[in-house]
């Protein structure tokens, strides 16, 4: 009887081990290939950008006189709070790091579409920095929700062009990665607290900054208008991942294909790899692998940025970067 137990003891641990390991597997985060590289913090000079990452697909472009900012997650609620609960800004920790990255004035905050890792925050950020809403019209309900003043939000379709000091802004049709769990439309002033599928898609948007000549392309969610870039030249492009692992290789080839290879840029930073249920003051880590693969995304795109002779560089965090100068130094 005993020598019968043991066996049943035994084999359960051996029937353990591999479910054991394929739970961390997938719930674990993963490594970023061993090849990854980050670029150096740099603050260009006067005059010249420098790009502020925040993860996610939060970015901040200033010059010393302006600044352009892309989407709006700072606060990053925890996967209880998103999954579960209500997410809302949060104050403090709006103010610390707005201050820990210098950006008292925002000029123009750009809107990629209004799910809540990109739009969660605009509000918050806009009523601290007088920054004005640019956006699809659910991005307008997430402001007012905010109490944004109209006349400080603008609403695109596509194709139009923004300017503040030396930055050129055109707004660019896009679509949103492939598997939105969250489409339709914000159609009422949304406030907060709220569900996280309280922040509906709403449409979505790339963006080019042109900055005295140095062309910056922002491509916030991984899909595409086929030929949405014909004709557009980019320097730089930040190149969205996230999702892009739970598709067909072909796919990943084909969004290359028309958002870099088309724009003819030299240096790709990958932006949304990030597991944004983490808090920003931990080091940035991938989603975990049951959300998305990221790494094997990365072994996807790496030959094809090989072939294509561009550099592929990840952002430190908050840090400035000098992104002209990082272009043109970065080896592929
Ligand atoms: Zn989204």
């Amino acid at each position: 009887m005993r020598k019968w137990i043991k066996r049943v003891l035994l084999a359960l641990v051996l029937l353990a081990v591999p479910v054991v390991g394929y739970g961390a597997f997938r719930f674990g985060h993963p490594s970023l290939p061993a090849e990854s590289r980050t670029l150096a913090s740099s603050v260009a000079r006067p005059g010249d950008v420098s790009v502020r990452y925040f993860g996610t697909t939060t970015l901040a472009f200033s010059d010393g006189t302006n600044t352009v900012m892309v989407d709006a997650l700072l606060t990053r609620p925890g996967m209880r709070q998103v999954m579960f609960g209500k997410v809302a800004s949060d104050p403090a920790l709006i103010d610390a790091t707005l201050k820990r990255a210098g950006l008292a004035k925002i000029d123009l905050l750009l809107v990629s579409h209004t799910h809540y890792d990109h739009a969660l925050d605009i509000a918050a950020i806009a009523n601290r920095t007088g920054a004005t809403i640019v956006g699809s019209p659910s991005t307008r309900e997430v402001a007012l929700g905010g109490a944004i003043p109209s006349a400080r939000i603008v609403t695109v379709k596509g194709g139009e062009q923004l300017h503040t000091g030396d930055f050129t802004v055109t707004v660019i049709r896009s679509l949103h990665s492939l598997g939105d769990r969250v489409p339709g439309e914000v159609t009422a002033p949304l406030g907060q607290p709220a569900t996280a599928k309280d922040y509906k898609e709403g449409g979505t948007f790339a963006f080019l900054i042109e900055h005295r000549g140095f062309r910056i392309l922002v491509h916030a969610s991984a899909n595409f208008v086929p030929g949405m870039y014909r004709g557009v030249k980019a320097d730089a492009v930040f190149l969205a991942t996230g999702g892009l692992s739970t598709h067909p290789v072909g796919f990943a080839q084909a969004y290359w294909h028309e958002v870099v290879e088309t724009t003819g840029a030299k240096l790709v930073v990958p932006i949304h790899w990030d597991d944004f249920l983490e808090p920003l003051d931990q080091p940035l880590q991938p989603l975990r692998r049951f959300l998305d693969d990221i790494p094997l995304t990365m072994t996807r795109i790496a030959p094809l940025a090989a072939r294509d002779h561009v550099a592929i560089r990840y952002l430190p965090v908050i840090a400035p970067v000098d992104i002209a100068a990082a272009t043109a130094s970065a080896k592929p």
